[in-house]
């Protein structure tokens, strides 16, 4: 018996217009509660690749039947997916506190409400209650920073005839805090940096890049693994306006190695009468040594050393929101402030009381309320007894548990050296490979980010909020079937 080909006009004709496709009840209901254009537009992308498949030749009439039998529930699913927020929460339990993929710092509480707040509703922003007149954004801030360092610093900044002490601006990332010290203090001039300290920062901020946006010269000096201060000195000319140190956030030379100390750059600063900025990254505004970690520069430190403008991010060791502070010297900053490229750079009213907030935990001394400081502080046998009770709530045969020690990452931009001990749940799940157990674990809601190591999935509950081990325990057992 011959075989009916039905023409591809034929198939089309089959294919029911989006209109005729929003009378159906179901779809006007759909429109009505989440808007007319979310279903046409989910509508036309269903469609579409169904014409493609009938022009292409790949559907006959028995499959594009069943295509059509499918549509109504296929655009339904199409427009709660597309209503569904994208940025979206997950578990971090690779360890890595400050995890620049996962959103860096994990705000404190009170940040969150100091911003439902204000930004909410009206604030004085910009508005000196007192006066009636108009005030300044950074007013909020600054005074914190003024407690928390210009305070401290005390007499160090005096020697250097600075006649206001410390003050700090802010803008939108440190990426911008370096492109804005380098415009306004060496625009069209020349910046001395060492060649061990051209750094790339992930997500393509290079140091070179960035001196050139800001129309600043690079004067490159030393070599890559050692470079003197009498580097620095030879390439000072008349038309150098500053001298920049890069901290080497994402990497370290080990071996024949040299840099010089802050206080020479400090002293030959002095004398050439030049400024010097550091480009501190991180930018602790706590003592590392505290919890173990050597060898990281606090904000203060290189402020009492004598370095005259330090920028560093809001994210990362300071624990609080996406920003780029400028500390220093009073005369200097005042200086970027008036630089026009500071209006484009400036942050909004959202950042603004996320980091008063988050300072105001610093000045009243609540570190354990900046949710990245208290994972920082907390004890390898604290998270080695959640590791237990994590391990010891599941009860399947499929899957091998094993806590041991290793190490957590403090990440962001802290010395790569920068870990802490830890303890790892480690877990091998019979029938999946770690990836594929990595993989189901992101799959789950909330998502849980593992890592992957010699065909174990390791947990690290340092990054993982206590809260969060119950969620933790339940896609296990979903996992293995209980
Ligand atoms: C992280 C980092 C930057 C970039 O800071 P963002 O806040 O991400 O813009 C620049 N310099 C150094 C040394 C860093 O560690």
């Amino acid at each position: 018996m011959p075989v009916k080909i039905d023409s591809s006009a034929d198939l089309y004709r089959k294919l029911p217009s989006v209109d005729e496709l929003q009378r159906s009840s179901e779809l006007a209901a759909l429109a009505a509660s989440e808007g007319q254009a979310a279903v046409t537009d989910a509508a036309r992308a269903v469609l579409a690749p169904l014409r493609q498949e009938i022009t292409d030749g790949r559907l006959d009439a028995n499959a594009v039947d069943l295509a059509l039998s499918g549509l109504e529930n296929a655009i339904i699913r199409r427009v709660r997916q597309s209503l569904k927020y994208s940025l979206r929460p997950v578990i971090n339990a690779t360890g890595v506190i400050l995890h620049t993929n996962l959103g860096r710092a994990p705000l404190p509480a009170s940040t969150l409400e100091h911003i439902r707040e204000t930004a909410a509703s009206y604030s004085n922003l910009e508005f000196d209650l007192a006066t009636r007149e108009r005030g300044k954004r950074d007013v909020h801030v600054d005074r914190l920073f003024r407690k928390l360092l210009d305070e401290s610093v005390g007499a160090g900044v005096t020697t250097r005839g600075a006649e206001a002490g410390i003050s700090t601006i802010v803008v939108n990332n440190n990426a911008a805090a370096v492109l804005l010290a380098l415009n306004t203090l060496a625009e069209g001039g020349e910046v001395i940096v060492s060649r061990g300290e051209l750094v790339e920062i992930g997500g393509s901020f290079r140091i070179p890049d960035v001196m050139s946006k800001s129309n600043a010269i690079l004067r490159e000096v030393g070599t890559t693994n050692r470079t003197r201060v009498s580097d620095y000195e030879k390439a000072i000319n008349d038309k150098t306006r500053l001298l920049l140190r890069v901290h080497r956030s994402n990497f370290q030379i080990t071996g024949f190695t040299e840099q010089p100390q802050i206080e020479e750059l400090v002293s030959l600063a002095r004398k050439r009468k030049l400024p010097l900025v550091e480009d501190l990254g991180s930018g602790a505004l706590f003592d590392l040594r505290s919890i173990g970690v050597n060898g990281e520069p606090s904000v203060l430190d290189s402020l009492r050393q004598g370095v005259d403008v330090v920028t560093y991010s809001g994210d990362k060791l300071l624990g609080g929101p996406q920003a780029g502070m400028l500390s220093g010297r009073s005369d200097l900053i005042a200086l970027m402030r008036g630089n026009s490229l500071f209006r484009a750079l400036r942050v909004d009213k959202l950042t603004y009381a996320a980091l008063e907030a988050t300072l105001l935990a610093y000045v009243k001394g609540e570190h354990d309320a900046v949710p990245a400081l208290r994972m920082m502080r907390l004890s390898k046998e604290e998270i080695g007894r959640r590791a237990d009770a994590v391990g010891g709530r599941i009860k399947s045969s499929r899957l091998s548990l094993e806590v041991t020690d290793g190490e957590s990452v403090i990440g962001g931009g802290a010395a790569p050296s920068a870990v802490l001990p830890t303890r790892l749940l480690a877990i091998a799940c019979e029938g999946l490979s770690a990836n594929e157990l990595s993989a189901q674990l992101r799959a789950s809601d909330p998502p849980i980010i593992t890592r992957v190591e010699e065909g174990r999935v390791l947990l690290d509950l340092r990054t993982v909020f206590p809260e969060q081990d119950e969620v933790i325990v339940k896609a296990l057992k979903q996992v293995t079937g209980k």
